[in-house]
């Protein structure tokens, strides 16, 4: 009798049977036929449950024996001549609802069984071979040992096999063949809980896992998969003797997505709600209304979230080039305005939300490197950033002004190729981040300066090419405003009061509070649709393709000729093709927020809608001036001119040692500009070399 209660001779009659099937016969004979292309047999778990539920049980309890069991199996049926050290691997896949578990509940009762981990890669060692036989040769005599290799730690021969050499009684040494020993490649993977699994907030689990043979190298950062394998323990490192140990997951089979979405389920009940609410004439305003709702006010900025949940299509064209669906979305403000709030918010309610901080400590970052640290022992090793762990889902990503100098220089590419490539040290990769970006930025000298305020571009401590990016950037100010900060204060003051009566006990009573009244007036705190059914709401909508009607595209145009027109006269960039790109993008979510195949003049104007007001905010920020270049590039036409005007009085009013500081400013003034302006100008000047200072507070043209 075994421990499992199956009787050695039991578990060979019930592999036999299993793979006895015509169907893994000819999987056998042709990974023999093609070894070592094919060096395994993957059987599916059903097919071991339809042979008897009690066996199957029984690998899932005791997989190290059945599985060896099932490879003697295996081996039995390969042909005569097969040399025994040519292994081939018995994968089991498709592991019953029961056998998965969460990483976050993987305790000591499951050392030594086989379970199914779900998660997204994290990180990948790059592939490398170990030694699993290795072939000594005795220094004396010759004679050819093998030896099994089963630790990181090479084990040597004791004695000489070869008896009439007589060495086997002496000590002798072994010199190593390292050439003809047998090598299989490994590769060490980190995954960490998805964040379907993770409401509430709970910081991802992560768990190690090794993969060997053929398998390896399957995996990348940033791919979602099920993981098939045996939990065990090592011993911590950094510890001699101790009897605490960490688990790890040695992996048999790797299953990947198969379906976008397919870890969050949508019953046929959910598919009848979620088709009654798109009929709802207020669905829009009431996904708004689901949207952090006890933040109170920022319509806009919450109508626009609601559409980048949505997103636009993503489309490929006939030169096989592609455009992004996804919305980027940039919210810029003074500190204490509800931006981290909404991000956190937000990275809980989208399907697959992300949340990030831009100085986050990891070495990824928010896009992706390859690092040499202790999980790889000594090599190299893909890790994925925010970007890419949010792959189809939403990043969202707070103090994006604090980032890396390397994502920095990474992330705007990220953004509009929605890939990220990594080469170096031996790992080559391309990771995918096709996430949408909801990001958020303090201004660079703590607040917004509203006096003699330069361009955003001063003001906001990121690229140019990474502003311009994002389909819509909000401006957040936190200026005293009578009637806004009473409603504001009365707004919090209610959220505050509603929680501590959700803190009471029921029908408890407390002198002089009235908590019906409290509870009714704070209603409106309370989302409207819960967070379940809108995110798969959500993912139930990205099936919908829609498409322009001819009048909605005539709308975004109108609008798009009507903004450029405004900077016609003096050569003013008020509008890029990339914001024409963003009205088509947001009018295509909010077709699909409908579920409606078509995209209507209805949602054109609410596309158009919101980009007007981001401009016109944005203008309001920006001395009143429709001027992309603000964001484009580092100097708005308003610049351009003022820069001109102070040229101009060096060049006319200048003698050949210059003109003094005082002069330059009496004749700005008499241009309209400020003494703080002038000053910053003649600064900007002289770094880019255009002037310079014989003495000081003397300019002269360079
Ligand atoms: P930021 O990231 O913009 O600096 P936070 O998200 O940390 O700001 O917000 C600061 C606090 O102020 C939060 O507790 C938030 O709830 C509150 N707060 C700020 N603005 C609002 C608002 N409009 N409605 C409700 N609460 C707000
Ligand atoms: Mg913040």
């Amino acid at each position: 009798m075994t421990m499992s209660g199956f009787q050695e001779q039991d578990i060979k009659a019930g592999w036999e049977a299993i793979l006895g099937d015509d169907r893994y016969r000819l999987i056998i004979a042709d990974t023999a036929a093609n070894y070592p292309e094919k060096k395994s047999v993957t059987v599916s778990y059903k097919d071991i449950e339809a042979y008897d539920i009690d066996f199957a049980l029984n690998v899932l309890e005791y997989p190290d024996l059945f599985i060896a069991k099932g490879k003697e199996t295996i081996k039995a049926s390969l042909p005569p001549t097969w040399d025994g050290k040519r292994e081939v691997n018995l994968r089991i896949v498709e592991l019953p609802r029961d056998a998965k578990v969460d990483i976050r509940h993987l305790r000591s009762k499951h050392l030594g069984k086989l379970v199914a981990v779900e998660g997204l890669v994290r990180k990948a060692t790059s592939v490398r071979p170990r030694m699993t036989h290795a072939l000594f040769r005795c220094a004396r005599c010759n004679a050819e040992m093998w030896e099994e290799q089963k630790s990181m730690i090479l084990k040597e021969p004791i004695m000489c096999v070869n008896a009439e050499s007589g060495c086997n009684k002496q000590a002798v040494r072994f010199i190593l063949d390292d050439k003809q020993s047998l090598y299989k490649d490994t590769q060490k993977v980190e995954i960490q809980e998805s964040p379907e699994g993770l409401r509430g907030g709970a910081q991802p689990e992560r768990l190690s896992g090794y993969v060997e043979d053929d398998i390896s190298g399957a995996i990348t950062a940033g791919n979602r998969v099920t993981m098939n394998g045996i939990i065990r323990s090592v011993e911590k490192p950094e510890r001699d003797k101790t009897t605490v140990f960490e688990i790890y997951i040695d992996v048999m089979s790797v299953e990947f997505e198969q379906h976008e979405y397919d870890d969050i389920q949508i019953t046929e009940e959910d598919e009848e709600q979620i088709l009654a609410m798109s009929r709802d004439p207020a669905l829009f305003e009431r996904i708004v209304a689901s949207i952090s709702p006890t933040i109170f006010g920022m319509d806009e900025v919450k109508s626009a979230i609601a559409l980048q949940l949505f997103g636009g299509c993503h489309k490929e064209m006939d030169d096989k080039t592609s455009i992004r669906g996804d919305i980027h979305i940039l919210l810029v403000g003074d500190p204490g305005v509800a931006k981290s709030q909404i991000l956190r918010y937000m990275s809980l309610l989208a399907p697959r939300g992300i949340y990030a901080s831009g100085k986050s400590a990891s070495a990824a970052g928010l896009t992706a490197a390859a690092v040499k640290d202790d999980f790889g022992d000594g090599r190299w090793t893909l890790e994925a950033g925010a970007l890419v762990l949010a792959d189809k889902g939403l990043a969202c990503i707070d103090e994006l002004d604090k980032m890396t100098t390397q994502d920095r220089s990474s992330l705007h590419e990220a953004m509009e190729s929605q890939r990220i490539s990594v080469a170096k040290a031996g790992i080559t990769a391309t990771l995918q981040c096709r996430c949408s970006m909801l990001a958020a930025a303090n201004p660079k000298f703590g607040r917004f300066e509203t006096e003699n305020m330069g361009t955003l571009n001063e003001q906001i401590d990121l690229p140019p090419a990474l502003m311009s990016r994002f389909d819509l950037l909000f401006v957040l100010t936190d200026r005293p405003d009578r009637v806004k900060d009473a409603e504001l204060s009365s707004h919090i003051l209610g959220v505050h009061r509603r929680g501590e009566i959700r803190q009471m006990a029921e029908g408890a009573a407390i002198d002089g509070i009235d908590a019906e009244a409290i509870w009714e007036s704070t209603k409106g705190v309370k989302p409207f649709y819960d967070v379940e059914i809108l995110r798969k709401y959500v993912a139930y909508s990205k099936r919908i393709v829609p498409v322009m009607s001819d009048a909605a595209t005539r709308i975004i145009q109108d609008s798009y000729l009507k903004i450029r027109d405004m900077g016609r006269a003096d050569g003013t960039i008020t509008i890029t093709a990339r914001q024409l790109e963003a009205l088509v993008r947001l009018s295509e979510a909010s077709a699909r927020l409908r579920l409606n195949r078509v995209v209507e003049e209805s949602d054109a104007k609410r596309a158009v809608g919101l980009v007007e007001y981001y401009l016109s905010e944005f203008a309001s920020s920006n001395g009143g001036l429709w001027d992309m270049s603000a964001i484009d590039s580092n100097y708005t036409k308003r610049d351009r001119d003022r820069n001109k005007t102070v040229m101009r009085i060096i060049d006319m009013f200048g003698s050949s040692d210059g003109i003094s500081l005082e002069e330059i400013l009496v004749h700005a003034s008499n241009d309209g500009m400020t003494d703080d302006e002038v000053k910053k100008i003649l600064r900007n000047l002289a770094t880019e070399g255009m002037l310079f200072n014989p003495r000081a507070d003397m300019y002269k043209r360079a």
